[in-house]
């Protein structure tokens, strides 16, 4: 299959230019399928409203990231600017002391450390790891409509800051344009987890008590009454505190956003006695509704990939790497359709099959996660038939594997169920408790 010349840009009125793959989007999943499509020898270009480095919540990443960084090429530079995590650490409430996982003790040993990353920093060395790649970035730009036209290329239209419109012909479009899921809107296919919502009220922090030694990097994690804290420690002896809280507790919210996050953290002592010294540094913003997936990943000519898919809960920061991980085998099946589309409909069949395994797997754990009987499970671990190890390999993100870590995953599941009915009344309120938040709607980002 012929590729497309040349890109000529900027493309405004007139013509079209011509692209083999445009990409919505220049975060972790659009700059990492739009690299590794560049590395095969398509042109592609990709279309990115903000300008980098520009600031997005979710810095702690995953072992199972490492793979790839290394894949990419920017594996020291990840290193550089990032803080080593060795593990995450669980406290519960009147537990004395905290539970630190270990990614050493996971299934597979090889990845024993993921970092902490400012991800301005983290997206714009992508990005720019795309353009160097040969992808055409261009930033600043925002689509704003695409037209499908089956068995044929698609028309994307854009528009730069200053109004004035673009027109794209691609063979293909990727969209990775995140929570603005802009072709799920567009299409009407998206919609709200029934199961699960949260919402999340955060901020970057100075001088907050970092952890001793080797686990000065690890995130830790503290169950509240209304959700659960993270604590990431960034360079710089910054700390990036956010609560993940039930919509109904967030919708309570009636002074600023400063002091509500303040008022949270005073809510859980052990987290306001890491932060008896610290400064609050950068602006608060709280944000809802972010439990959502489209009914399909992918049409004739398109493929969504990572939040522009879907998206669960940040409580095993799993996103970036769902969407570096989607991206990645997102790029093989990109690259089967451009080439040989009479085979590109079994490599979509799996891609879809391995993603939606993914999500099964960590959206049970999810739902759970705030209910008595999890809280127990994380707080006095044990090894049984490996499923210590097992759980450690899914907070290493290690979910597109198969029967090893699913097998021991189902063991842990029935001693779940088991404790879970032998504490059945705290169980059943929290089941409720989630049920109810799921009506909730807290549609604004507040900053
Ligand atoms: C409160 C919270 C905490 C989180 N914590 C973690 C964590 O600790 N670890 C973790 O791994 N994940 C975390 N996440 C999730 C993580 O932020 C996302 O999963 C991840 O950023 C997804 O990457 P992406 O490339 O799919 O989307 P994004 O990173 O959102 O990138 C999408 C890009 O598309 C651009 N765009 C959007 N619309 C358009 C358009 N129409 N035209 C052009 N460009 C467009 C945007 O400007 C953006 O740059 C957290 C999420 C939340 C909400």
């Amino acid at each position: 299959m012929e590729k497309s010349t040349t890109i000529r840009g900027p493309c405004r009125g007139g013509t079209p230019c011509k692209c083999d793959v445009l990409v919505i989007g220049g975060g972790p999943a659009g700059s990492t399928i739009s690299t590794l499509l560049a590395q095969k020898g398509w042109q592609v270009v990709v279309l990115e409203k903000a300008h980098h480095p520009r600031f997005h919540i979710g810095e702690s990443l995953l072992p199972m990231n490492l793979p790839l960084f290394e894949q990419l090429g920017i594996r020291e530079e990840v290193h550089r600017m990032g803080v080593v995590k060795y593990g995450a650490e669980f406290n519960a409430p009147g537990e004395e002391a905290p539970v630190t996982f270990y990614f050493s003790k996971a299934l597979d040993k090889r990845h024993p450390y993921a970092y902490e990353v400012r991800r301005a920093e983290f997206d714009h060395l992508l990005l720019r790891n795309s353009a160097a790649n040969g992808a055409h970035v261009l930033e600043g730009v925002k689509v704003t409509r695409v037209v499908f036209r089956r068995g044929e290329t698609s028309l994307v239209t854009a528009e730069d800051e200053g109004g004035e419109q673009q027109q794209w012909e691609a063979r293909f479009v990727v969209d990775a344009s995140g929570r603005d899921t802009f072709l799920a809107d567009q299409l009407g296919i998206k919609s709200r987890n029934p199961k699960h919502n949260s919402a999340a009220i955060f901020g970057h922090f100075h001088g907050a008590v970092r952890r001793p030694g080797k686990d000065e990097g690890n995130i830790s994690i503290y169950w509240f009454r209304h959700g659960w804290f993270w604590m990431i420690p960034l360079r710089d002896n910054i700390m990036s505190v956010g609560a993940v809280c039930w919509p109904e507790y967030l919708r309570t919210r009636r002074c600023d956003p400063d002091q509500f996050l303040w008022d949270t953290i005073n809510l859980c002592p052990e987290v306001a006695q890491r932060m008896r010294n610290a400064k609050l540094v950068s602006s608060v913003t709280a944000t809802g509704n972010f439990s959502y997936q489209a009914s399909s990943m992918s049409g004739d000519g398109y493929l969504l990939i990572g939040d522009a898919y879907a998206f669960i809960d940040p409580v095993f920061s799993s996103g970036v790497h769902l969407a570096m991980s989607g991206a990645k085998h997102g790029a093989g099946v990109v690259d089967a359709c451009l080439r040989n589309p009479a085979t590109a409909s079994k490599e979509l069949r799996k891609f879809e099959r391995t993603t939606r395994r993914a999500l099964k797997t960590l959206s049970w754990f999810i739902y759970r996660f705030t209910s008595p009987a999890m809280r127990k499970m994380f707080m006095a671990p044990s090894n049984i038939f490996r499923v210590e190890e097992a759980v450690i390999s899914m907070l290493a993100g290690d979910v597109f594997q198969g029967s090893p870590l699913h097998q021991r995953l189902r063991i842990f599941k029935v001693i779940y169920y088991g404790i879970a009915l032998s504490r059945w009344y705290q169980n059943l309120n929290a089941y409720f408790l989630r049920k109810r938040n799921v009506k909730f709607s807290i549609t604004d980002v507040v900053r």
